[in-house]
């Protein structure tokens, strides 16, 4: 695919994703349960994939698979009458893993109970309580002083209700494999066990189902093979890999998809080498680009890149998102909602990751045939198609500097990225050059 199809292909499928966000938006999910089901029942009508359910309390490293947390209903009845924190409104009215709750308390013990955001008092924010027994509500900072100036000390009774339940069951995730020319592996990670927040990450999950679809339809024809999984974040990328210890080997490159879709510039968070190829890729593309972006070395908070980034397995697995997590106000709130993220964002993070994928199916490392002085080009038919002044209009035409650049780096130690990089040409341009230096005889692939 080169880079007009591209380009092409993403603004089509910006409005595809969107709308598939609209479709699980108001699904409630969490690090176990039902939604978590129904969200990879909805993948899968557009791409097959396996569903793995893992039971409470199987070891996976230093943690176990926790209980499984599903919810029908949550709401709290005020002295008036009065229905608010209704979970069937917003399901982040719910401390995310909260216990079951049927009780009448006062406003001084239910207050103990209750989060707002005083900053952004229009919002709810997004809470969670995975691994301690709790309970509570989140609601709008304007709300709670509702409930405060209308309480005013008098000693009536609210009734809290929380229809939940945590039980021995599973935790549940997705996973695609795409077969492809041969063993080695790009993996794409991505989460999804927030429940109706669109940034963090529905737009992950809706990113890395057009690209499942994208691949797939290439028929086999691309040298990796893809591994696409949504998981549960921290628990579900800790049980991923604990099943999956032996098939880490084979993953060369490997990318977690989370924000991607607000209207802020890229971002990139290396892996922890740094230095790994996808680490240049990606960096090649947003500085190719010539649009505004970020890159940030590795840190140790953050997303999944966090396990795959372990000592241990030191993966080179980075992350490619828009702004951050938390760096947006709107981040695990309310407001992080089905207007935050626009199809064009969502369309342009995708040709950012298709331009990635593209540069790693193509980074080929070349040898020199005729490293004794510069070839001559004339003699090869390779001057005509080289581009200058003649030929400005054709897309398709050789960067001579391109040519130069390839044959005096081949050496077998430089790949056609570190080339691109070294010389600070588009990848695109370098390969049309290397394609035809290879053609005529010029260049032979490293084994
Ligand atoms: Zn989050």
């Amino acid at each position: 695919m080169n880079i007009d199809e591209i380009q092409q292909k993403a603004t089509e499928t910006g409005v595809e994703m969107h709308s598939l966000m609209t479709e699980l938006y108001p699904i409630c999910r969490s690090i176990t349960g039902n939604g978590v089901r129904e969200t990879l029942r909805v993948i899968k009508k557009s791409v097959p994939m396996e569903i793995h359910e893992v039971p409470t309390g199987t070891k996976v490293f230093d943690w176990t698979v926790p209980k499984e947390w599903n919810i029908n209903d949550a709401y709290i009845v005020c002295p008036n009458g009065k229905k608010i924190a209704e979970f069937k409104k917003s399901n982040i009215h719910v401390l995310n893993y909260s216990i079951p709750m049927r009780k009448k308390m006062k406003f001084s013990e239910l207050m103990e109970h209750l989060f707002t955001l005083p900053q952004h008092p229009d919002w709810i924010p997004y809470l969670t309580s995975y691994y301690k027994d709790n309970w509570g509500f989140c609601i709008s900072h304007r709300e709670y002083e509702k409930l405060v100036k209308e309480d005013n000390g008098a000693n009536a009774d609210y009734e809290v209700v929380i229809d939940s339940e945590l039980k021995d069951g599973s935790l549940t995730y997705g996973e695609l494999y795409i077969r492809g020319e041969n063993e080695d592996e790009i993996l794409i990670s991505t989460y999804l066990c927030h429940p109706s927040l669109c940034n963090d990450n529905l737009s992950g999950v809706v990113l890395a189902v057009e690209l499942a679809k994208q691949i797939i339809a290439l028929g086999g024809k691309h040298k990796f093979s893809y591994r696409i999984i949504f998981i549960p974040e921290t628990i579900g990328a800790i049980t991923w890999l604990s099943l999956n210890e032996g098939r880490i080997k084979n993953i060369k490159h490997g990318l977690v998809a989370t924000c991607c879709g607000d209207s802020g510039k890229m971002t990139y968070k290396k892996s922890r080498k740094g230095d790994a190829t996808i680490d240049k890729a990606v960096e090649k593309i947003l500085v190719d680009s010539g649009e505004p972006h970020e890159i940030v070395d590795f840190f140790p908070s953050g997303s999944d890149e966090r396990q795959f980034c372990s000592p241990a397995f030191d993966m080179p697995v980075g992350s490619l998102m828009r702004t951050m997590y938390g760096k947006f106000p709107e981040y695990h709130t309310s407001a992080d909602n089905l207007d935050f993220v626009k199809p064009e964002a969502l369309a342009n993070t995708f040709a950012c990751y298709l331009r990635t994928l593209n540069i790693l199916e193509n980074n080929v490392t070349y040898i020199n045939q005729n490293p004794k002085c510069e070839p001559q080009l004339g003699r090869r038919g390779l001057y005509r198609m080289i581009g200058g002044q003649k030929d400005g209009g054709n897309k398709d035409a050789i960067d001579e500097l391109a040519v130069f650049w390839v044959l005096n780096q081949s050496d077998g130690s430089n790949s056609l990225l570190d080339i691109a990089c070294k010389s600070g040409i588009k990848f695109e341009q370098i390969r049309l050059a290397a394609d035809a230096l290879r053609d005529a005889g010029l260049l032979k692939e490293k084994n």
